[in-house]
């Protein structure tokens, strides 16, 4: 063990909210982003299980220091330049500042990765300059890709890259799915290279919230009276399809939407698109954005369907795990990893992605039959609570960094 990144418990006014594990090695956990998306979200439990002896470095500071500092996670801030940041998935080839701004950071990465047993990196562009950094320091190199690697998410030149790269230089790869692995493979990865943990989520949040209590609050906030109230909860953005609910709502006489989240990454304006397109169908009393908040729990529990609309693969939503918790009604477009949560007709109805008639049909259906939809959505709590739990997910996680940091003897 390098052992030398002890860092002192942060003195934040109240106790870590979670056990640490002390014997787990000292790891170097990186991620590009500073907002807290699902994968960012999913780091702050495996963090902070390890805080005793690890940190978590950020290549852009943001609301997500707070929260892992909140938890008692040490965090350092090393700022990448503009133009890496800039640097979209999609892109063939970035530019050429974007390369300039590359060397300096995997550098300085390497020369932090020398303290630590191993490095992790929580995302794809924070793989990129990670993988390259852990082999300058010869430490092993765990890489959790939260993502599909298709072509409706990344160009074909970075899939070629990430691949090289994890088949070269990655101890392991962590996807969040079958459908995770299934794509990373079918581009070229190796398949003993990978392990599947599937995300889990703290059901505790999600219980003994007074239901009809819930569904007051967020109707007052809306201004709205006992008409059906959907809730779509994502960041928006284009594939996450809320497009496909408002599009929906025009043959939903009545029915209204919530669309809870925010332009995360993107830095684009889509919500003004969308209410472009409730105006145009004639739909824009009945679609309600309330922006990005932190109390899902609560929120979720507040409307009478829970629809997960996204029109390309999804790796493994944490938002449909919360769905679950949530026990409410849940409607999902069958992508990506989504039929690994969703057993259509049991704990909730899966729609054809992209079809606004058949996401309509499934929310009548649910609406029309209550006892149906009550029913599906009590044996979903029980199933997500026995599946898909938070200690089940950090255990799975903390395996893989104890399996790789076994490793190292050949790096030393
Ligand atoms: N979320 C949140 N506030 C919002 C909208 C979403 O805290 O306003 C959370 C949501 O509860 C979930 C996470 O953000 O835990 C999104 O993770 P998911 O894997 O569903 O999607 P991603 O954004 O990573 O694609």
């Amino acid at each position: 063990m390098a052992g030398s990144a002890k860092p002192e418990a942060i003195d934040n006014g109240e106790d870590p909210t979670e056990p640490t594990h002390p014997d787990l090695p000292a790891v170097l956990f990186v991620s590009h982003a500073g907002e807290a998306a699902g994968a960012e979200l999913c780091l702050l439990d495996v963090a902070t299980a390890s805080s005793a002896s690890s940190i978590v470095l950020l290549l852009s500071d943001g609301p997500f220091r707070p929260l892992l500092e909140k938890a008692g996670v040490r965090v350092e801030v090393l700022a990448a330049a503009n133009a890496f940041h800039r640097v979209r998935r999609e892109t063939a080839l970035p530019s050429l500042s974007a390369l300039v701004s590359i060397p300096p950071i995997v550098r300085k990465l390497a020369a932090r990765a020398r303290d630590f047993d191993l490095v992790y990196a929580n995302s794809q562009k924070a793989f990129l300059v990670a993988s390259v950094a852990a082999r300058l320091a010869r430490r092993p190199l765990i890489w959790h890709l939260h993502d599909i690697l298709s072509l409706e998410h990344f160009s074909r030149t970075n899939i070629r890259l990430d691949v090289a790269l994890a088949n070269h230089l990655a101890d392991k790869v962590i996807t969040v799915s079958e459908a995770a692995k299934t794509a990373f493979v079918e581009a070229g990865g190796r398949p003993t290279k990978v392990k599947v943990v599937h995300n889990g989520i703290d059901a505790a949040p999600f219980l003994n919230v007074d239901k009809a209590k819930a569904s007051q609050e967020v109707r007052s906030r809306l201004r709205i009276g006992p008409e059906p109230l959907l809730g779509c909860f994502s960041r928006l953005a284009p594939w996450k399809g809320q497009h496909v609910v408002i599009e929906a709502l025009a043959e939903l006489q009545d029915v209204h939407a919530m669309f809870v989240g925010g332009e995360l990454f993107s830095g684009a304006c889509h919500e003004e698109t969308l209410r472009e397109l409730s105006q145009t169908l004639g739909v824009a009393e009945r679609v309600h954005f309330v922006g990005q908040q932190n109390n899902i729990p609560r929120l979720m529990q507040g409307v009478d369907i829970v629809v997960h609309p996204s029109t390309a693969p999804e790796p493994f939503a944490r938002v449909l795990i919360e769905g679950l918790l949530a026990a409410r009604p849940l409607v999902a477009a069958a992508n990506g990893g989504t039929p690994e949560i969703i057993d259509d007709g049991a704990n909730g109805l899966l729609f054809l992605p992209k079809d606004s008639a058949d996401l309509a049909r499934a929310i009548r259906y649910l609406l029309e039959t209550p006892e149906a939809a009550s029913a599906m959505a009590s044996r979903a709590r029980t199933g997500a609570i026995a599946n898909f739990g938070r200690e089940a997910y950090v255990t799975g996680i903390s395996d893989e960094i104890c399996n790789a940091a076994n490793v190292s003897i050949r790096y030393s």
